[in-house]
């Protein structure tokens, strides 16, 4: 068995690769201009395609044909358009060249799988998109990491960290294009990430253009005397300020690393022969960049918040990311914390060093394994089990052996460096042995068994017991993953299937009933949506990763309303999404019924929803000030000007060609969405628990006035753990067991004779035109008052079923209020 030793940072700004051997994390150095990190950039020149520092020196020159920042966009379906040419390229295709670029960096030693790294806030399709960057570029397994979790890794590993009890850490992550929050928990050899915060779209990038905006613009403007130049810049089709643009960014970077040794630095530029020269102070930019960092360190509180930790609490805040080079980032951490900043470690290659002990401690799979290598494992027994921990803080670590069956004979195990051995040793089908490790390495150890004559039959070769090195426990979900289902008043809502933060791979079957008949061979289909996102909001402030159909063509059967079908959901360690389907009633079973979709970022699409907000959060504001709710109401407003503030963007964002605004307010847009939600779903969470508690009140009453066993056995099982659904924040929930209660009222009201007159009069007041023949329905009913009067309830009844069977659209049964909704419940 191999790992996979190779850990790649495929980062916004910068990517690197690194490797774990002999305990140890290599770094490698660009072949060429040997730095360890590759600025994520492509470049198209003629007919040559440049990567990273070659093609970042054409940005000054021809903005145009470089191409930055698309991890921004993976998993949408933006397309870039090369220059010169009909050809396209998605944020995909650019990533397959970075990889591809930093495996020339490893020399003779082609990498076959690798470890990959994503921010912690990606969701599926980002996380799928880099995956399919890593296998187009010739990778045959790609693992991968959360950012944050390759942090801590990289400063557990290469610490002399003395760690006896429970610690939590913060990891401050802000890098070119995207900041992270994670909050972990660290004991003597583990680590788990507790949660996480953050942004896609805040980063050094927005800096650069904010220095370009806000500094440098009101000079240049001042100088050429001319107004509007940052929307020219940003906005026209016009290469000269396409030009101007690129180079202010790019000097504004320069200026802005400057400023992190220096209190001052200077821009020149020049324009139409004339040189020109900018000052920019520590202070200005300090000032300049403040909002920026009060954003992060809101979502570092917001985060601590959620999860109810105290400053006091926090360890450490760990930085990285080459932004956090920035000293007013680290002394405003500090001031606001309280606690220790550390930025012991080189922020810029942290995540490279994790992802390569992380990948020191991943067995490479089956199909990515180096056929040259052949691992030796034999094995004549039917089943042997050998179990042990793969990380180890002791000097010996028991490995147990375990054979199915009666089993006489010896085992032996050597350490692969020669320095331990067993020699043969006697057992009878289970052995004990304390294996001896040597420190800070991974030991590899070859365990044998031989039979009673001595003859070999199982081994095993590179059992991997990793001393010293920190291992992490698992990778969080970052998102509620939840189907869209409908509703009994036509509205859809969220069910949760796996929840933010449970510990990958995942795994669960759902059951649901189809409420829609599909024809066999006819085009008809069933969509359900897959959403990513908050379960406790509604499905239009979530991400639509995908779908899942059945399609009637592939239908042996007709499938009819009310049919059970059964769903298996699958997410893997790399956030592989599977969901297969099982109809028991017509035996079929369909794998792969999920389809991913990209996302789609539409400036049109935006404005409409952030309008509909508007409309509606007015309503709602409306509707709590009526009710005296000022604390919401209040809470209401700060989203109100949010979403203004976002439209006001919207509008100006309309004439930007250049910075990815359009997608920084598409992801702000989602957060404020289910703010909104999370108050307004309350007041109906609210609402329906009362009518829960209502409900459950009538029927108490009721049992206790004409008890009847069987309704009150079935009463205490909907009402059991009743604790718990009501704190699930999941109005689903609630509103099934409301269902239920009611089923079980309606039960409790029928007995009684008397419940039908009532039931009579409600189909006697319905106009006659609701009936497919009026006369009919009027003798019905005339007959229906004399079997009232001489109080005949058998009669009555058989009248009521006549009724119902006259009724133009029924309800589903005679006693049931109507409801027909599409899809699933
Ligand atoms: P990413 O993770 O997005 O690839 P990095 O962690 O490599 O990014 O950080 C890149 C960002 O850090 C860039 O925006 C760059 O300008 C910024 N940066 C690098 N060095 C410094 C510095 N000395 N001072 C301020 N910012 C810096
Ligand atoms: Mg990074």
């Amino acid at each position: 068995m191999n790992n996979i030793d190779f850990g790649i940072d495929l980062g916004t700004t910068n990517s690197g690769i690194g490797k774990f051997q002999n305990g140890k994390v290599q770094v490698f150095k660009n072949p060429v201009g040997f730095k360890e990190t590759l600025p994520s950039v492509v470049a198209y020149r003629n007919d040559r395609i440049l990567i990273g520092d070659k093609a970042r020196e054409f940005i000054k020159t021809q903005p145009n044909h470089v191409f930055s920042s698309f991890k921004r966009k993976m998993g949408s379906d933006f397309v870039y358009q090369l220059p010169h040419s009909d050809e396209q390229k998605t944020p995909i295709d650019f990533s397959t060249l970075i990889l591809k670029e930093l495996m020339n960096f490893t020399a003779d030693e082609r990498p076959k799988a690798a470890v990959i790294t994503i921010p912690a806030s990606f969701d599926t399709i980002q996380s799928n998109a880099t995956k399919t960057a890593g296998y187009n570029a010739g990778l045959k397994e790609v693992v991968l990491l959360q950012e944050p979790i390759a942090a801590c890794l990289a400063y557990a590993n290469t610490q002399n960290l003395d760690i006896n009890e429970q610690k939590k850490w913060l990891v401050y992550d802000f890098g070119g294009g995207t900041f992270d929050v994670a909050l972990v928990k660290i004991n003597d050899r583990e680590l788990k990430i507790i949660d996480h915060e953050g942004s896609n779209f805040l980063g050094g990038v927005d800096i650069d253009q904010l220095m370009v905006e806000q500094l440098f613009c009101p000079q240049l403007e001042k100088i050429l005397g001319e107004d509007g130049l940052w929307k020219r810049m940003v906005g026209s089709e016009d290469l000269a300020y396409q030009k101007m643009f690129m180079e202010l960014a790019y000097k504004a970077e320069e200026a802005k690393k400057e400023l992190s040794i220096n209190e001052e630095s200077f821009v020149e530029m020049e324009i139409s022969g004339d040189f020109i020269e900018m000052k920019v102070t520590r202070q200005q930019f300090n000032d300049l960049i403040k909002p920026k960092v009060d954003e992060t360190i809101k979502l570092t509180q917001s985060l601590l918040e959620k999860n109810q930790i105290s400053n006091q609490e926090i360890d450490r805040i760990i930085l990285v990311g080459g932004t956090t080079y920035i000293p007013y980032i680290k002394k405003s951490l500090a001031d606001t914390f309280h606690c220790y900043v550390d930025n012991t470690i080189d922020p810029t290659t942290a995540i490279i060093v994790g992802a390569a002990y992380f990948a020191g401690t991943k067995a490479v799979e089956e199909k990515a394994q180096n056929e040259e290598v052949s691992v030796p494992e034999i094995t004549q027994l039917k089943e042997v089990k050998l179990v042990y921990e793969i990380n180890s803080q002791d000097n010996e670590e028991l490995l147990t052996g375990l054979v199915a069956g009666e089993f006489s004979g010896y085992y032996r195990i050597t350490r692969l460096d020669g320095g331990f051995d067993t020699g043969m040793m006697p057992f009878h089908t289970r052995f004990n042995e304390f294996l001896k490790l040597l420190p800070k390495s991974i030991n590899y150890f070859n365990v044998k068994i031989f039979d009673k004559l001595q003859h070999l039959v199982f081994e095993k070769g590179q059992v991997a017991i990793n001393h010293g090195v920190y291992n992490i426990s698992g990778q969080p979900l970052p998102n509620d993953i939840c189907i869209e289902v409908d509703d009994t008043v036509g509205s859809t809502f969220l069910e949760k299937i796996f929840k933010k933060n449970e510990i990958l791979p995942l795994s669960k079957t759902v059951y649901k009933t189809i409420s829609k008949t599909i024809l066999k061979g006819t085009d008809d289909q069933l969509i359900i949506n897959v959403v990513e996102g908050n379960a406790a909001t509604s499905p239009a402030s979530n991400l639509c990763i995908g779908y899942l159909e059945i399609a009637a063509s592939k239908l042996s059967a007709n499938l009819l309303k009310g049919t059970d079908i059964e769903l298996k959901f699958e997410i893997s360690e790399s956030r592989d999404l599977t969901i297969s389907l099982f109809i028991d009633a017509i035996g079929l079973e369909l794998e792969e019924v999920f389809n991913a979709s990209a996302r789609n970022v539409s400036l049109e699409k935006i404005k409409t929803e952030l309008n509909n907000a508007l409309n509606q959060i007015d309503w709602e504001i409306e509707d709590f000030s009526y009710k005296g709710l000022d604390d919401v109401m209040e809470k209401l407003n700060v989203i109100r000007m949010e979403i203004i503030e976002l439209m006001r963007e919207l509008i100006e964002a309309e004439d930007d060609l250049v910075t990815d605004k359009i997608f920084n307010i598409d992801e702000r847009k989602r957060k404020v969405f289910q703010a909104f939600d999370q108050q307004v779903r309350g007041k109906n969470l609210l609402e329906e628990i009362e009518e829960y508690q209502l409900y459950k009140q009538q029927i108490k009453e009721e049992l206790l006035l004409h008890p009847n066993p069987k309704i009150d056995r079935m009463f205490q099982i909907i009402i059991k753990n009743e604790q718990v659904f009501l704190n699930s924040d999941q109005i689903s929930v609630v509103r099934s067991k409301i269902k239920e209660l009611k089923r079980l009222a309606r039960e409790l009201y029928y007995q009684h004779d008397e419940a039908y007159i009532d039931l009579f009069y409600d189909y006697a007041h319905l106009s006659v035109t609701d009936y497919e023949n009026e006369t009919q329905a009027k003798k019905l009913i005339s007959k229906g008052e004399d079997a009232v009067e001489k109080r005949n309830f058998q009669e009555l009844k058989s009248i009521i079923s006549s009724l119902y069977n006259l009724l133009k659209v029924k309800p589903k049964d005679y006693l049931e209020d109507q409801n027909g909704t599409l899809g699933l419940r």
